[in-house]
């Protein structure tokens, strides 16, 4: 393991403090003890996290035949929950297992792989990547381990060559240490879609659609429409307040409705539990996204200062939703900038 001199500066400190038991001691310990415990633990943690599988509770829940999903908690990734946050589909055919989503270590998609060994012998063809953000995508090198092909849809490209990406990385590596190290990696498509495609497992095949541009360019849902099984990834998020970042909500808006008009029997959303009743599940993010619209709009349309706006919005709808306090201001600026873009025009 090389220990970089920058473990002195200030990131370093962060780094150490998260990490230690004792934070107010390692403080005072100064660097070159911090940098012996940094090296320390980081053997200790590449022995738990980087070869081995995550620990935590996964079980894979029956969806409908031959599909399962596993759920990750509804929460932000931390070194307790393993960065256990997101969900992954299962499809079962009798020509292989496709997966949807690879989650967010490459330990929890190990520990993904040993419980779908546990139902099937077949060997894991694919892995659709609905999108690539941190948490869905940094278990796909375990996959690649094992043969798979990854699929994803070209709207990634740029994000996968830019600063943003390279960048992510670096602070997971920080923030969900030993899980995410620096044997962790961004792994591309095999396959780039351009527009919808089809992916078989035998007799049983699979649709791949594009949906995005809305939570990111690239979404991906798979659908599987004899059993009525939408994968909808992070179009949806059920039981917490979705993550917006730069999304642009007017099209994730309607990829919704284009979605709820389908009415699928099951969708299974990128995070949280799935839904057999669509109509009333899928509102929650479509009416958060409207919301956040309606009033970052008038407050970008009238000139508003954010924070004044912000402070004049009535949040009760949505405050008691779980992450409401940890992603709601920075979803409401992002929507207040993208307003003020589109009100420029
Ligand atoms: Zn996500």
């Amino acid at each position: 393991m090389i220990v970089n001199i920058s473990l002195c500066g200030t990131n370093g400190a962060n780094v150490r403090q998260r990490k230690s038991p004792s934070r107010g001691g390692l403080r005072r310990a100064g660097c070159v003890a911090g940098l012996a415990l940094a090296f320390l633990m980081s053997t200790v943690g590449a022995a738990a996290g980087a070869g081995e599988s995550a620990t935590v509770s996964m079980t894979l829940q029956r969806v409908a035949e031959g599909v399962y999903f596993v759920q990750g908690e509804n929460a932000m990734g931390s070194a307790l929950n393993q960065g256990f946050v997101s969900n992954a589909g299962v499809v079962i055919g009798d020509g292989g297992v496709l997966v949807v989503d690879a989650l967010g270590t490459p330990a929890l998609a190990r520990r993904l792989i040993e419980e779908i060994a546990k139902i099937t012998p077949q060997p894991i063809r694919y892995v659709v990547v609905t999108h690539y953000h941190a948490d869905h995508i940094y278990g796909l090198q375990a996959f690649k381990a094992v043969g798979a092909t990854i699929v994803g849809h070209v709207g990634a490209r740029d994000y996968l060559s830019s600063d943003t990406a390279r960048l992510r990385l670096q602070a997971s590596r920080d923030e969900l240490f030993p899980w995410i190290d620096e044997t962790t990696r961004v792994v591309e498509p095999d396959r780039w879609l351009e527009r919808d495609g089809t992916l078989s497992l035998g007799s049983t095949s699979v649709q791949v659609r594009h949906v995005g541009p809305a939570h990111t360019p690239e979404d991906l849902a798979v659908v599987l429409p004899d059993r009525g099984v939408v994968f909808a990834g992070d179009l949806v998020f059920r039981g917490r307040i979705p993550f917006v970042g730069g999304a642009d909500s007017r099209r994730w808006i309607a990829s919704l409705e284009t979605l709820i008009a389908q009415r699928p029997t099951v969708v299974v959303p990128g995070h949280g539990t799935l839904t057999t009743d669509v109509a009333r599940d899928l509102v929650l993010t479509r009416d958060y996204l409207a919301y956040l619209r309606e009033t970052m709009g008038r407050a970008a349309r009238e000139l508003e200062p954010f924070e004044e706006a912000y402070a004049k919005v009535d949040w009760s709808r949505f405050e008691n939703v779980p992450l409401f306090r940890l992603v709601n201001r920075m979803n409401a600026y992002n929507t207040y900038l993208l307003m003020e873009a589109q009100a420029g025009k």
